[in-house]
């Protein structure tokens, strides 16, 4: 085992979170039970935030950065793992209140570790990673809702060439059923049809505020956006339809109002995936296992080094990273 390793650690500068690569040993690490050596990590929105220092992520000092990761047991005191098991971690706190996956090795709470799926390697598991994940679940939310039918009527996905984006139109698409991507960026379409989209918005058409009952166009939406874009998708559902809201890429308001909910009885159903219980976290997977064509997968996905992070950080707040990257640590 390497006697010291790189991580990316976010500590306070004059007050201000502020991201550095730092050399640490194992002895650095938390005192949690399991050991991970860590083959990879992902770049999510909240990355971008935590590192860029556009946004308070970190809630204590030094932080290791990281919401994603997955790797290798080296050691366990829990009986829930042992070494050599393959896991992967999706949230439960990391780079927030817990070190993260920017780092060649972790220690980390058992409970927070899932098997990775049959079939996954690293690679994918990371390129799936918080974004992805955070996709199925808005899928199976919208599908336990019970108002989307395959092959009838479209299901809109927002910020369509985004992480959280592509994998929804990856999965609804193989699901059957008829994908509308909303994109601010034109020259995606091509990438997002080869993902199973079969019609496109301009993003600009939902960003400008609209009345509060527009034509109904929508059976179910997953929506990684937020404010005016979420209200105007709620003023388009269908009546007795369902948006499943996972995002603020445009920000963290909602200028909406009750009626397309006390009217058309519209359903806005909120997606956490931080602190989601292990139930939901394997039923995404596990949809992700079975739908998720591993083709798209891969065009939807870049590999790059720990050290491109803080560029990588200000590309994907500035939503510039098209699909997923993962991070390789080694
Ligand atoms: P990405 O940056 O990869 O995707 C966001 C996409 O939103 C962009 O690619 C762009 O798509 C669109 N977008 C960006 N800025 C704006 C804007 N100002 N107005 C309208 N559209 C915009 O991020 P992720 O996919 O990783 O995350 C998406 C969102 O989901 C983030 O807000 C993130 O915090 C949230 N999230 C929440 C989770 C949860 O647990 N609830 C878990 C994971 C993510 P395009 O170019 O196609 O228009």
């Amino acid at each position: 085992m390497s006697e010291t390793f790189t991580a990316l650690v976010i500590d306070l500068v004059d007050g201000k979170p502020k991201a550095e690569f730092r050399n640490l040993g194992l002895a650095d690490l938390p005192d949690h039970d399991v050991l991970v050596e860590i083959a990879c990590s992902g770049l999510n929105y909240k990355d971008g935030l935590a590192i860029s220092g556009k946004g308070r992520i970190a809630r204590r000092t030094p932080m290791v950065a990281g919401i994603d990761l997955a790797g290798t047991v080296v050691e366990s005191r829990s009986p829930l793992w042992k070494a050599g098991d393959r896991v992967l971690v999706n949230g439960f706190g990391l780079s927030e209140t817990e070190w993260g996956g920017y780092s060649r090795f972790q220690r980390l709470k058992p409970e927070w570790l899932m098997a990775i799926p049959d079939g996954f390697s690293f690679e994918e598991a990371m390129a799936v990673g918080t974004a992805g994940y955070t996709a199925a679940l808005c899928v199976n939310v919208l599908e336990a809702w019970g108002a989307m039918k395959p092959g009838a009527g479209e299901v809109l996905v927002t910020g369509a060439a985004g992480g959280v984006g592509s994998v929804a139109v990856s999965l609804l698409a193989a699901k059957g059923y008829s994908v509308t991507a909303s994109t601010g960026r034109p020259e995606t379409h091509d990438y997002l049809r080869d993902l199973g989209a079969s019609a496109f918005i301009d993003r600009a058409s939902l960003t400008e505020k609209g009345g509060p009952l527009q034509k109904e166009r929508w059976a179910g939406a997953v929506d990684s956006v937020g404010s005016i874009t979420l209200a105007n998708v709620l003023s388009q559902t269908v009546y007795g339809g369902a948006v499943a809201a996972c995002g603020l890429a445009g920000g963290a308001d909602l200028p909406g109002t009750v009626l397309p909910h006390i009217l058309r009885g519209v359903a806005l159903l909120g997606v956490d995936s931080v602190m989601a219980p292990m139930v939901k976290r394997k039923a995404a997977w596990a949809t992700l296992a079975e739908h998720l064509n591993r083709d798209h997968l891969a065009a939807m996905t870049r590999v790059e080094p720990l050290s491109r992070l803080p560029e990588l950080a200000n590309e994907i707040v500035a939503g510039q990273v098209r699909g997923r990257v993962v991070i390789d640590v080694a």
